[in-house]
């Protein structure tokens, strides 16, 4: 790709984001973000990286620490069968770039705790944690530092967020202006781009579909496995019984029809289901189809780079490789500005 390290002409801007190493994705992850970075290729240079330094933040036992690398392969794996494409993008894993813990050392000189502490989503994960601010690590304490990290090392200028993140990225922008400050103009502020994502209810119709609530349907589950789950997925609470009409604007199924069956098929659902014409079983298995038929060339895609022997590994060496080379620029003029003379 052409990569932001050739930044004395700059055509495009720079997009950094990142994912935890949590195995294979879901439909969620999917439309909430995946589909996004895709997009995105066309008008940025992109960087994403898995964040395996992150996940050792909320890390509870050698079991976690053990399935980090095969998580690294199925999700890398998934973002590639999406079009997440090497050739335009930067893909690699946060802790090949050790640049970056270094950064985040210097990052914290020029950030005062209080700005960590405030931060909504600290004080959230403690409690979930149940943990408290004299005992959680400091990991979780300096993850924004870390993320700031992650993205200036880069010079990245643009980082697509849902709402619930601005918080982070306004930080990001204060530790960035302050270093500026005291070290003189070094890094771009970071810009949000907002993504305007659609909120995916799990097969529960509760909850988001998340991993952890087993709410969701994997993108490399086979056909068979995604009839299955669909079959699983909760509908209309009212309709006991197959001649009650239904109420589609409360069922989750037709949520999901809207997403992934025609519009001519949706509004057969609809008519169906309000006139009782149509059984809740025939309806999942007609939504399992519409998410196969979905979901198909993603899955043959994942098939193709699974044959190839390496290839996840060439990948993320190669985006390492590029990733390397831009940090070791910036944290070169980094120690230079700081006064610690040259970087080794
Ligand atoms: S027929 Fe379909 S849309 Fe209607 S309640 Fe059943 S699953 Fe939901």
């Amino acid at each position: 790709m052409a990569t932001p390290s050739d930044q004395s002409t700059p055509t495009k801007g720079v997009i950094l984001s990142g994912m935890r190493p949590t195995g294979r994705l879901h439909l969620g992850n999917h439309l909430g973000a995946l589909q996004n970075w895709v997009a995105l290729q066309q008008e940025y240079d992109c960087i994403y990286t898995v964040v395996d330094i992150h996940a050792l933040t909320t890390i509870e036992s050698p079991t976690d620490v053990a399935d980090i690398q095969p998580n690294i392969y199925e999700m890398v794996l998934d973002w590639l069968a999406a079009g997440v494409d090497p050739e335009q993008s930067t893909i690699f894993v946060q802790s090949q770039v050790p640049e970056v813990m270094t950064l985040h050392t210097l990052l914290s000189m020029v950030t005062p705790m209080g700005w960590l502490l405030r931060v909504p989503t600290f004080k959230e994960k403690v409690r979930q944690m149940d943990e408290t601010e004299e005992t959680v690590n400091y990991g979780l304490v300096g993850y924004p530092i870390l993320q700031t990290a992650d993205i200036i090392l880069y010079k990245a200028d643009t980082v697509p967020v849902g709402q619930d993140q601005l918080p982070h990225l306004e930080l990001a922008r204060e530790i960035v202006r302050r270093f500026n400050r005291s070290f003189g103009d070094t890094f771009p502020e970071p810009q949000a781009k907002l993504t305007e994502a659609p909120l995916i209810l799990g097969l529960d119709g509760q909850q988001k579909m998340s991993k952890s609530l087993g709410n969701h349907i994997e993108l490399a589950a086979t056909p068979e496995e995604t009839t299955k789950r669909v079959l699983t997925a909760f509908t209309d609470p009212q309709r006991t019984t197959r001649d009650i009409p239904g109420r589609p604007e409360v069922c989750n199924v037709y949520s999901l029809h809207k997403i992934f069956s025609s519009s001519a098929e949706v509004s057969t659902v609809y008519d169906e289901c309000t006139t009782a014409q149509r059984g809740c079983v025939d309806c999942k298995r007609h939504l399992a189809a519409s998410v196969n038929q979905y979901l198909e060339p993603l899955r043959e895609r994942r098939r193709d780079f699974q044959e190839r022997p390496d290839y996840v590994k060439q990948v993320l060496d190669q985006g390492g490789k590029e990733a390397r080379a831009i940090a070791k620029n910036t944290i070169g003029e980094v120690y230079e500005k700081m006064g610690l003379g040259q970087h080794p």
